[in-house]
């Protein structure tokens, strides 16, 4: 990878935190955006200057408008430019369906969703006037195939994949390609909250019989957001050691 500069949205941990390391071992200047955790994010930074980047750390809430705009803004400034956008903050808020309230429904949308949506749109300037980007967006298994006590988590996740393939249909004569990767149950803080049980259940049900570790998700991101895979948009890379086929 040339000097690219990538900005990776929930970036001081987990996954985002596994592709800002990759980003950086393929030669790319990052920046990582996180809402609260300023520690975890400084860690991701070591990891990211250990590989070579220059590294850039910025506080903001990817459901807003502003912050998004102000995100990528704060790139150019240390950077000159945006080429790689990895859209990747996410929370959820599980519950069944018939008693889900509005404002957990919503919450989840603002962030995984309208995020997205506000991210996409803060580098689409930037990325049209250098005719090149890669944007790759975090969905899920979920957003696939739903998930019983997730419908905003699914909706949000679904809705990832129609931005996706809408945003490339716009931009794929710009040199901008948007790819999406659907992880499947990934060993970090968010399946932390559901247990081990939930774990050691979750691993019999995958074909490949274990669950994931955030590079496995970090590597296919690398690849879509590498200049080697400028033949490839719309598209939803299903990396969930076969469950989505199960
Ligand atoms: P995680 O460990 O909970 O980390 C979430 C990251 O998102 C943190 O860096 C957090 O920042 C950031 N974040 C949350 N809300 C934000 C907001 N409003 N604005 C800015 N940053 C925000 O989650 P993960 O498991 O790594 O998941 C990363 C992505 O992969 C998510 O989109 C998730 O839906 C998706 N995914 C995960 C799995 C899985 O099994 N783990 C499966 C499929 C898809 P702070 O630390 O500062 O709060």
């Amino acid at each position: 990878m040339k000097r690219r500069v990538a900005i990776v949205t929930g970036g001081s941990r987990g996954i985002g935190r596994a592709c800002a390391a990759e980003l950086a071992a393929r030669g790319a200047d990052i920046v990582i955006s996180y809402r609260n955790g300023r520690e975890a994010a400084e860690e991701t930074a070591r990891l990211c200057r250990e590989r070579g980047a220059s590294v850039l750390l910025v506080r903001g809430d990817v459901g807003i408008e502003e912050d998004c705009a102000a995100l990528v803004k704060a790139a150019i400034d240390a950077f000159g430019s945006v080429d790689i956008l990895v859209n990747n903050a996410g929370i959820t808020k599980d519950g069944l369906l018939m008693t889900m309230s509005g404002e957990d429904f919503e919450a989840v949308i603002d962030t995984n969703l309208k995020g997205s949506f506000f991210m996409m749109k803060a580098v689409s300037r930037p990325m049209l006037r250098s005719k090149y980007g890669r944007i790759v967006n975090i969905s899920s298994v979920v957003g696939l195939m739903g998930n019983a006590g997730q419908a905003n988590y699914a909706a949000s996740k679904a809705g990832i994949i129609g931005l996706t393939k809408s945003f490339a249909k716009e931009v794929a004569k710009k040199g901008i390609t948007v790819n999406a990767v659907a992880p499947g149950f990934i060993e970090t803080d968010m399946t932390a909250a559901l247990g081990e049980k939930a774990g050691a259940d979750m691993g019999a049900l995958i074909p490949l019989g274990e669950i994931g570790r955030p590079e496995d998700i970090a590597s296919a991101v690398g690849f879509l957001a590498g200049e080697e895979a400028g033949y490839i948009t719309g598209q939803v890379i299903s990396v969930d050691g076969g469950m989505s086929i199960a």
